[in-house]
């Protein structure tokens, strides 16, 4: 018996009807066994906050609600719990209530960027669609940490029709992001009316699921909800594991069964100090993941989110695990780190550096080990043949442009734009020109 097995059983022991195998992997009976107050996790768990810690602690919870599943608070360490990854992730910590200047209540400006209720529409091409919002877990971490807990906020029928409505008369969605909350925390009935809506509309070539529940609670994961998966568009499931300790062999059954069914599974993880900020927990919780079929996408710099600051490191340590990653191990290992830019700007990669210099002959370029090369840069290039008929390039031949098109920094190096240089409004310098040439 592994040790996850014996962990299983000391909780089990403690929680009224536990010990019964089929009710532990029925996930609705692991819902209403959820755990929401200290109390019960110290029955749980057979272990005692300290009487001065309780107080905050509960002052914590007034703010940032608890909840855990019996199967994810079994996974602690009882021996060493204030340090332990799955604690940190499920327990409250005194820290929440710290609030710091530079913190912000939407750091991403979802609201702003939201047409209908439940809808972000950020880029291009792709939404965000908030179908369901309460969790199973109540992550500690939760970049949308306010809205935890918050009853009035589960969608209504006509919100979820106003987004659909939304999707179908917006042609340039090609990718529908269901999230949450957990998209998971609904029925398979009622997953399956979404995913057939979405099915019906053409311009919708892709859905994504974001869910924790693989690692938080994998019985959720049934044969029936793959098989109803297996009836609809491509569907591609993004879960959320931080630490390889997550990697149970409950959850790693989980992650067989949406693979077995055809399903391509990604792995955002969030970059949390204390819990998986060491380069070498995450070489291992990405070589776990990808032997379980599953390709490690985002690494997030944790958000500027209230409550979060203590789980907040530096940039650089992102770097640094990246860096030690890239060319130590499988490529398809490697996720991308981002920061998630605050007020809306979006994720932006942020990688270490291996230019070392270029000149227009040739790039200097450094490897993972230090090694430094040459590259030679083409004497003659020739570009793509284009005959400028695509959609995109007939637009732009009307604007008077070459190619496809392209705004911002990019729209810069279009021979034809007439903006060559962008300015922040607030620019003193070109503000004093302006100043001058009104008063000529
Ligand atoms: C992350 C995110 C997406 C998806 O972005 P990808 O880079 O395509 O994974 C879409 N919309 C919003 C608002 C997001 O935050």
């Amino acid at each position: 018996m592994g040790i996850h097995e014996t962990r299983l059983e000391a909780v089990a022991a403690r929680i009224e009807g536990a010990d019964d195998p089929a009710r532990w992997r029925d996930w609705r009976w692991q819902l209403r066994n959820s755990l929401t107050t200290l109390d019960a996790v110290e029955e749980a768990l057979g272990i005692e906050f300290d009487a001065a810690e309780r107080v905050l602690l509960e002052e914590t919870l007034q703010q940032f609600p608890l909840s855990v599943t019996p199967y994810y608070l079994s996974l602690i360490d009882t021996g060493d719990f204030r340090n332990d990854p799955v604690f940190r992730q499920a327990l409250p910590s005194d820290e929440e209530i710290v609030v710091e200047e530079h913190d912000m209540v939407d750091p991403l400006a979802e609201d702003q960027d939201s047409p209908v209720p439940l809808i972000t529409h950020r880029y291009p091409d792709r939404v965000l669609f908030r179908v369901s919002n309460t969790c199973s877990m109540y992550c500690r971490h939760c970049t949308r940490k306010r809205t935890v807990g918050d009853r009035d906020c589960v969608p209504t029928t006509e919100e979820l029709a106003d987004a659909l409505d939304y999707i179908r008369a917006t042609p340039g969605v090609r990718d529908v992001l269901l999230s949450g909350g957990d998209p998971l925390m609904l029925s398979d009935d009622r997953l399956d009316e979404i995913l057939s809506a979405l099915d019906a509309i053409e311009h919708v070539e892709v859905v994504r699921i974001g869910t924790r529940m693989p690692a938080v609670l994998p019985y959720r994961i049934t044969d029936e909800f793959c098989e109803m998966l297996r009836r609809h568009r491509p569907v591609w499931l993004n879960t959320h594991f931080n630490h390889p300790k997550e990697l149970t062999p409950d959850a790693e059954e989980a992650l067989a069964r949406l693979a077995d069914a055809g399903v391509p599974l990604g792995n955002q993880t969030v970059l949390l100090a204390g819990v998986n900020d060491c380069s070498r927990i995450m070489l291992r919780l990405v070589q776990r993941l990808v032997a379980n079929r599953v390709r490690p996408y985002y690494l997030y710099q944790c958000d500027l989110s209230e409550g979060l600051s203590h789980f907040r490191t530096p940039v650089g340590k992102g770097i640094e695990i990246v860096e030690s990653l890239i060319g130590h191990t499988s490529g398809f290992a490697v996720p991308t780190y981002v920061v998630d830019a605050p007020h809306g700007g979006g994720k932006i990669p942020v990688m270490p550096n291996y230019i070392v210099s270029w000149a227009s002959d040739r790039v200097v370029l450094r490897n993972y080990e230090g090694v430094i090369c040459t590259y030679r840069e083409p004497d003659r290039y020739k570009r793509a043949a284009c005959n400028e008929e695509c959609d995109d390039c007939e637009r732009s031949v009307a604007a008077g442009c070459r190619g496809h098109e392209s705004s911002g920094v990019a729209g810069l190096m279009r021979e034809c734009d007439p903006v060559e240089a962008l300015v922040p409004s607030t620019n003193e310098r070109h503000q004093r020109r302006e100043g001058v040439s009104a008063d000529e």
